[in-house]
């Protein structure tokens, strides 16, 4: 019989997602012999055997792949044949090859919960996984990864389980977290100090509680949750009231797709995200509502499906189509990941605590996305996306990059790859910074990183920055917009000079002052102001945040002088008198009232001028809750000018307010608002076009969180044959602006070095 033989190189999402033993089994499947290997580009098979068999093995072999796995490009070339006389799998040669098999966590797989209704020893095991699914990044300690280096070591695998894990034909072949009902972790509920270790008892029970109104907290993949019933207005008010948590949105699980169908607006591509294997929060627009105080003032909710066994389990049981599913911390704590701290800190404001015997090593909150102009936009990068490298043109070895204060996630260089961390949040809160500097150890460790450059914030107070100083190695200060372009650079590959559009709440400026609506023309090596938004006072410094009003008022004296108050006596008519006084006071005096150019506060002060959001509760409300308010299919748009390179609303200021007061619908003005940004953009943009030529543009920052915002001015940027480069796996907020501050230290390092 006459073989042939084939090389086959796959590029794409194909490495420590069960690919090697996939590939090992479809070979054998169909008879051949030869090898299979990762490197760093890829996967590369040698196969060999009868033609039409190779044939097939290489069509099937996108169709089959494991469903974390993703093919980006699959190429074949003749080969000559070696007399293979089996198939092996060839272990990974390098370091760097075997991070790269550091997965994220899987959400369980469809052939997995067949199997826990079939397979004997798993009937309803709720901790059911395979090489396709479960448990990695969460469980992982060290490299390589293998079980005795993971959370499960100190549970031994059953005889049964083992002859799977060594039997390169199971689905479960060195599945690391692979376990059943004989030999793995288990759930205990804790209710009014008993405890119950009966898996169906519990469930039984969590149904009932969370029917009846109650709130629990349940151990998730990443942290615990705290759970209750969404429809139940007073649960959920209570539920504020004990995680001390007043108005951000909750996030929801429902049961499955077409349920969710039913309460929320879900196209193709957010259907897409929603069932993929990540499972992030998408948010949706809400068909039928949930009890009020889910998402106040806001028309999306965030929704995902079940992705543990115990979530398919429970909803079973339940008569409820969803769940309440919010991160189990108090206020701004990191989420609490240990059953002892969950008993004491979580116990208080529960009504049972349900736990279960697998630590989890690695912290991860719930990631959370968006579909904008049908692209996945991520906006918390942690479960299912950490610790997957971003791939740079550039070598970035040893570089460790702080990112940001409020939305914290660092970044280390390996090689020509950059490791995002999960989302580790505001470094202000202690609990938060010590989760940092943890996290921090424990990449270096993980991933054998050795830093020896450091990136930082040029903001001399973040506490990311007051960190890298004492490491005492080499330091550079990155300019906070700077970074958010590098960021987006970097995501999308882009490594030429580019028009960025970097528009956010607050970022220290080189001048001192605080930037947020910037237009720079950069490289990864430096930028220039282009443009920005006129400097307005910050009555109250960083306090305004949770104060519109205060911006309203400071944008108002700013354009038309204090007799605005006396002029406009109903948009003060909340405010009280006093406050009003001091605020003025700091806007006349320059008293406390640094100079803003920031995108972030131009919307607050919008937000409460509109009469849609005057004080906040949390970051980001006032705009928002402009979005959401935001009458879609609105005409028109709000003059602006420019003052050489300073972009004045003044116009803009003066149309809103004679609309208001002829009684014009604040929806229709918050629109009408929004598309007057995106015109500022795309003017500006345009003049710094014809200035220097450059036709890239690259947006980010956190006002491109903005769905209106972001979809408009990519549409009409590319309408007008702009190249336009937006974030979507990197969050366009703080939570990205380390791998910024990683590529210009790269960049810079390379450039002296040549
Ligand atoms: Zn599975
Ligand atoms: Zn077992
Ligand atoms: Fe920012």
């Amino acid at each position: 019989m006459s073989i042939t033989a084939k090389k086959i190189e796959i590029k794409g999402l194909v490495q420590g997602v069960g690919f090697r033993p996939f590939v090992y089994r479809l070979a054998v499947e169909h008879g051949l012999k030869g090898t299979v290997e990762n490197n760093n580009r890829g996967v590369f098979i040698h196969v060999e055997g009868e033609p039409g068999q190779v044939e097939k093995f290489i069509s099937s072999l996108p169709e089959r792949i494991p469903q974390a796995a993703s093919i980006s490009t699959l190429h074949d070339f003749p080969a000559e044949t070696e007399q293979f006389s089996d198939f092996s799998i060839k272990k990974s040669e390098s370091l760097s090859d075997e991070i790269t098999e550091v997965s994220p966590d899987i959400g369980v797989c469809k052939a997995c919960l067949e199997d826990m209704k079939t397979q004997p020893h798993r009937i309803n095991y709720p901790f059911i996984n395979c090489t396709n699914c479960g448990p990695r990044f969460t469980i992982i300690k060290d490299l390589p990864y293998d079980r005795h280096q993971t959370t499960m070591a100190v549970f031994e695998m059953c005889d049964t389980c083992r002859k799977e894990y060594t039997d390169i034909l199971d689905r479960r072949f060195h599945a690391q977290p692979i376990a059943c009902n004989h030999c793995g972790p288990w759930y205990t509920l804790h209710e009014n100090g008993k405890t119950d270790e009966n898996l169906e008892n519990i469930l039984t029970r969590t149904a009932q509680l969370l029917e009846s109104g109650k709130i629990l907290a349940i151990k998730g993949l990443g942290g615990y949750h705290l759970a209750c019933n969404p429809f139940a207005e007073k649960t959920v008010s209570e539920l504020r009231l004990r995680k001390n948590r007043e108005g951000k949105p909750f996030a929801l699980m429902m049961k499955d797709l077409e349920t969710a169908q039913e309460y929320l607006h879900i196209s193709p591509e957010e259907e897409k995200l929603l069932t993929g294997w990540r499972k992030p929060i998408v948010l949706l627009k809400v068909k039928k509502p949930f009890a009020p105080s889910i998402s106040i003032g806001l028309n999306t909710v965030g929704v995902m499906l079940p992705y543990m066994p115990f979530h398919y389990l429970l909803f079973e049981r339940l008569k409820l189509p969803a769940v309440v599913l919010t991160s189990g911390n108090l206020s701004d704590e990191p989420i609490v990941i240990d059953n002892r701290t969950a008993l004491e800190k979580l116990g208080g404001i529960s009504e049972g605590v349900i736990t279960y015997n697998r630590d989890i090593h690695n912290r991860t909150d719930d990631s959370v996305a968006f579909i904008a102009n049908g692209k996945e936009r991520v906006i918390r990068r942690s479960r299912s996306y950490a610790p997957s490298p971003v791939h740079l043109t550039f070598d970035a070895e040893g570089i460790f990059a702080a990112g940001a204060e409020l939305v914290n996630c660092f970044c280390i260089g390996k090689g020509r790859q950059a490791i995002m961390s999960q989302h580790i949040g505001d470094l202000k809160n202690l609990e938060t910074l010590e989760f940092y500097k943890e996290s921090i150890r424990r990449h270096e460790r993980l991933f054998r990183f050795q830093p020896t450059l450091a990136a930082m914030d040029m903001h001399p107070d973040y506490l990311s920055t007051n960190y890298v100083r004492q490491l005492d190695i080499p330091t550079v200060a990155i300019q906070h917009h700077h970074a958010h372009i590098a960021s987006c650079m970097a995501e999308n590959g882009v490594d030429t000079k580019v028009i960025g559009v970097s528009f956010d709440g607050t970022g220290y400026g080189t001048d001192g002052n605080i930037w947020g609506g910037e237009f720079m023309v950069c490289d990864f090596l430096d930028f220039e102001r282009k443009a920005h938004f006129e400097y307005i006072p910050q009555p109250g410094g960083d306090a305004v945040t949770k104060h519109p009003w205060r911006m309203m008022t400071a944008y108002l004296v700013h354009y038309f002088g204090e007799n605005v108050v006396a002029e406009y006596p109903e948009l003060f008519k909340d405010t009280d008198p006093k406050e009003l006084e001091i605020v003025l006071f700091m806007i006349k005096n320059k008293i406390n009232a640094p100079l803003t150019s920031s995108a972030g506060r131009l919307f607050d002060a919008v937000s409460s001028l509109l009469g849609i959001c005057r004080d906040t509760t949390y970051h980001a409300e006032a705009p928002m809750r402009l979005e959401a308010a935001a009458t879609p299919d609105t005409e028109g748009s709000y003059p602006f000018e420019f003052t050489g390179d300073i972009i004045s609303m003044k116009p803009a200021f003066e149309a809103m307010i004679d609309e208001l007061t002829k009684g014009k619908r604040p929806g229709n003005i918050a629109a009408r608002f929004h598309q007057a940004i995106v015109s500022v953009i795309l003017e500006t943009v345009t003049r710094i076009s014809h200035e220097t030529g450059i036709r890239e543009v690259v947006l980010s920052g956190g006002t491109f969180q903005n769905r209106i915002i972001l979809e408009q001015t990519e549409q009409r940027l590319v309408s007008e044959g702009f190249h336009v480069y937006s974030h979507s796996h990197i969050p366009s907020n703080d939570g990205g602006i380390a791998l910024g501050q990683l590529a210009i230290a790269a960049k810079r390092r390379e450039k002296r070095k040549m």
